[in-house]
């Protein structure tokens, strides 16, 4: 099953996508992460995107259509993929769209996050993650270590006030439509009220996913 899950940034895409894998058994694909990955490790596509990333601007769909495409025919998603934040603008939903049918799948689910924009500067100005496996954390300390891996935790450059304003209009201008693209594909788009305890977000979505 692949499940696209959409909502502005800080509404909990991570946070739920590492639920929802370890429930349904399909890895989490999260854009963000592969390109701080890659960002640390110097790559080209570290490089290309890293002035987008720190600004709080999306990087060109090339980069994103790039990493799809090898996500996607990698064994790792044979049985699906929660995919957290890696269509962010139009012509992303319609080339995945296009792979997709081209190696015979399709989105399956897509789940829409919503959460109103103070409580969104709130989390993402007190979140922090871990520098290793990147799980965000709230009400944790940077210098602390990682629940999961051990790694330290860490504010992100664009949890800053000013990238976090440009992230939200971002999302607004170049995001919010690919909402009604996924609807005017005749695909239902699963509004979750996501501000609520974790848990009872989880809750809400697997109810959605009918799982
Ligand atoms: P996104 O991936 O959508 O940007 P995250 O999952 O990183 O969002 O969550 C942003 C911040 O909000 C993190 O610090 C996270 O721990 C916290 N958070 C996530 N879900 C909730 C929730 N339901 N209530 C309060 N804080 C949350
Ligand atoms: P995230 O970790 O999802 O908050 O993403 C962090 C940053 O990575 C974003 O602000 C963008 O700069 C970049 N990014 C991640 N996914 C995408 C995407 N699908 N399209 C464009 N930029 C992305």
């Amino acid at each position: 099953m692949i499940i696209v899950l959409l909502g502005p940034p800080g509404a909990g895409k991570g946070t739920q996508a590492d639920k929802l894998a370890a429930r349904l058994g399909i890895p989490k694909i999260a854009t963000g992460d592969v390109l701080r990955a890659a960002v640390r490790d110097g790559t080209k596509r570290g490089r290309e995107a890293k002035s987008y990333m720190d600004r709080g601007d999306l990087v060109p769909d090339s980069v994103i259509l790039g990493i799809l495409q090898d996500v996607m025919t990698s064994p790792a998603t044979k049985k699906g993929a929660i995919l957290d934040g890696a269509v962010r603008t139009v012509p992303q939903a319609n080339g995945l769209g296009v792979m997709l049918d081209e190696i015979g799948k399709k989105v399956d689910k897509v789940l829409l996050f919503d959460v109103d924009d103070d409580e969104l500067v709130k989390r993402l100005s007190t979140r922090t993650v871990c520098e290793g496996c990147q799980a965000p954390y709230m009400g944790r300390d940077p210098g602390t270590s990682c629940e999961k891996c051990g790694g330290k935790l860490v504010r992100r450059k664009d949890d800053e006030p000013e990238a976090i304003r440009n992230r939200l209009e971002v999302y607004r201008r170049q995001t919010a439509p690919v909402v009604d693209w996924y609807r005017d594909h005749k695909k239902k788009v699963l509004k979750i009220d996501a501000d609520a305890p974790v848990d009872d977000v989880t809750a809400r979505a697997v109810e959605a996913l009918g799982k």
